[in-house]
């Protein structure tokens, strides 16, 4: 069997999850596991989190699965629903829709419902992604309230610079704006909010990255926040070359070697959701020891330098992000984020994924 894997750690899902409970202690946790848990497998990462007061997840789909393997907790579809029928179903099942714009109140107010909706109304408070305006929503509030359609109304937004110089207080003023004359509860804060804003923390909070082990805020290590990684993404190497001086590796000899050196070629390329911009010098571990990635990333394969590691042979295990090797700085060498490497493993679905258990 092909040598790539990802391993996932319950241990350290519950070792995140903590550090949440620690720094919003008076909030429930509505752990967001959309885009199959960020990668990492749906049911894993929900039994990992087991102790979230609810899940948050894209689409029916995904909330059905929860249900049926036995997740009791609230679940909220992020995007609410899509069409008329899933609305039903959402009612039956206790699933939570999030209500963002006037077409899908509209959808929901149609409709002849056995049991009224728990929703989260979304307010618009400047990352003009979804949400009702704060005019509108103001307006809307106030004829929701008396409505027989719904159980219970929490009010949510997003923030789009909680992780960077701007903050939340531009946003989060005109939400409190917007929620003051109102008894209802609110969920306002991502991971990066959790971790820089005490006062977003209110009745819910949202984690999503953290969660996983990745920091939420560009240039701030994880290891600073207290998480953990939870995916260990682990290959062998296959093959070993050995370079002379000039010699090249790989498709349109991107790297040229300056002096002899020992490359080993390993099981995992783009095609598996290693990021084909990682350049030369990107992070990987090895028999012990931190090494770098030369050339370009191949469908299939990548190389690293063992130059320096001369007990690193053929079936040696390579680490290409977790535990020694940040999946952030694999990111930020290629220039994106953790997020965007931790879904594509299960994106490309070629990663047997296992679990372990600390
Ligand atoms: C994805 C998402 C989150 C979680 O964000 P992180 O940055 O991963 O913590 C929270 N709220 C909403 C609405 C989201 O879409």
């Amino acid at each position: 069997m092909r040598p790539l894997k990802a391993f996932i750690n319950q241990a350290s899902l519950q070792h995140n999850l903590a550090t949440v409970k620690q720094l919003a202690p008076h909030s429930k946790i509505m752990s967001v596991v959309k885009a199959n848990g960020y990668g990492h497998g749906l049911i894993n990462v929900a039994r990992g989190l087991n102790e979230s007061d609810g899940f948050a997840v894209l689409t029916l789909n995904e909330a059905i699965d929860l249900r049926e393997h036995g997740f009791e907790q609230d679940i909220l579809l992020l995007e609410g629903a899509f069409e008329a029928y899933e609305i039903s179903i959402a009612a039956k099942m206790h699933f939570n829709l999030v209500v963002h714009n006037l077409h899908q109140l509209q959808m929901i107010e149609k409709l002849k419902l056995n049991r009224p909706l728990d929703i989260h109304f979304k307010i618009n408070t400047g990352m003009n992604r979804l949400g009702f305006n704060p005019q509108e929503a103001k307006e809307i509030l106030k004829t929701l309230q008396n409505k027989s359609h719904f159980k219970s109304i929490t009010l949510m937004t997003h923030f789009a610079t909680a992780d960077e110089p701007r903050g939340v207080d531009w946003q989060l003023s005109v939400f409190d704006d917007i929620a003051k004359p109102f008894n209802f509860s609110r969920s306002v804060a991502n991971s990066a909010s959790i971790v820089n804003f005490k006062k977003t923390h209110l009745d819910w909070v949202r984690p999503g990255i953290m969660l996983y082990g990745a920091s939420p805020i560009m240039g701030h290590k994880s290891s600073t926040l207290n998480i953990k990684p939870v995916m260990q993404l682990k290959s062998k190497i296959i093959a070993i070359q050995n370079l002379s001086k000039n010699d090249s590796v790989g498709y349109g000899e991107s790297f040229k070697a300056k002096k002899d050196m020992r490359i080993a070629v390993v099981a995992c390329g783009y095609a598996d959701g290693y990021p084909r911009h990682a350049p030369t010098g990107t992070p990987v571990y090895v028999e012990g020891k931190k090494t770098s990635t030369v050339g370009r990333v191949s469908m299939d394969m990548l190389y690293i330098d063992i130059t320096d590691i001369p007990h690193a042979s053929i079936s040696s295990d390579v680490e290409l992000w977790g535990e020694h090797v940040p999946v952030d700085d694999v990111a930020e060498k290629s220039g994106t984020v953790g997020y965007e490497l931790l879904c594509a493993i299960s994106a490309s679905k070629r990663v047997p994924i296992e679990i372990v258990h600390g």
